[in-house]
């Protein structure tokens, strides 16, 4: 679903990704961990066309990300082809970004409608059906002030499932929240894992990622620096680098 080959990504004269080799299959999971500043935000937000790639190739479902390939040349791509590659993945950030004027239930409709056009009637049976696999059935006619950053960040959830997005990227989903709200968080991003979603997860939740991953990736300096089965890396880490990463983790 996804695969990176030697990805490369420079702001300038800053090289933050360095070549990023990894592969993740349809409906696998895999985390992503690594020191700040080690080009994990970068990474998924070159899948998710908000950074051009400045060398190497990245594939989502078979397709070049913003690129067009012809004769062993790259073209960019057209914004609108962009764009509709950009459709399939959805995203979830930090600190939710929810529209702060609209409830929860427009939240949740307002690309189905705005995007896809999406009958309004047809987006909003699906957003409640959304916002209840979330557990927020309650909370449909809430604005995001009213909810904790738990609810907030289920919301969001909902909102990017509701592109119907064939990837999902988590950018340290729980990091904002207080430890109490971890745990509802964690427990949609399992089912949704369970359900078969492909999954891009950056978090410092090992649980998590012994629990539900299929892949544990290690990242510095803007590399792969190991990777493997979550169970079996956090057991027993190679390199120097990991093992010091990892015992302050944990
Ligand atoms: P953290 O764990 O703190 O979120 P990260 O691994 O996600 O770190 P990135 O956000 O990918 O790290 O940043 C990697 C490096 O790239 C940092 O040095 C950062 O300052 C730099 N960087 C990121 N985006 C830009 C940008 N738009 N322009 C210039 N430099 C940038
Ligand atoms: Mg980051």
């Amino acid at each position: 679903m996804v695969r990176a080959d030697r990805v490369c990504k420079s702001f300038g004269a800053l090289k933050v990704l360095r070549g990023v080799t990894l592969e993740i299959d349809r409906g696998q999971v895999l985390c992503l961990v690594g020191p700040s500043g080690s080009g994990k935000s970068t990474f998924l937000r070159c899948i998710n066309h908000l950074e051009q790639v400045s060398a190497g190739r990245l594939y989502v479902d078979g397709d070049l990300v913003g690129y067009q390939e012809k004769n062993g040349k790259l073209y960019e791509l057209h914004p609108r082809a962009a764009a509709k590659q950009r459709r399939d993945i959805g995203m979830v950030f930090q600190h939710f970004n929810l529209f702060p004027h609209r409830t929860a239930l427009e939240n949740v409709i307002e690309a189905p409608v705005r995007v896809k056009k999406v009958a309004r009637a047809e987006a909003l049976s699906r957003a409640r059906d959304l916002l209840d696999q979330v557990g927020l059935s309650a909370k449909a006619d809430a604005y995001p002030a009213q909810l904790s950053g738990g609810q907030q960040q289920r919301v969001a959830i909902a909102r990017a499932l509701a592109m119907e997005p064939k990837l999902m990227l988590f950018d340290e989903p729980t990091s904002a929240l207080d430890p109490e709200l971890v745990g509802e968080v964690l427990g949609v991003m399992k089912n949704l894992a369970k359900e078969g979603m492909t999954m891009v997860v950056v978090t410092h939740e090992m649980g998590f990622a012994r629990e539900v991953a299929d892949q544990l990736v290690f990242m510095d300096g803007g590399v792969v620096v190991e990777s493997g089965e979550p169970r079996a890396l956090l057991a027993n880490p190679q390199h120097d680098r990991t093992k010091a990463f990892l015992s302050k983790l944990l």
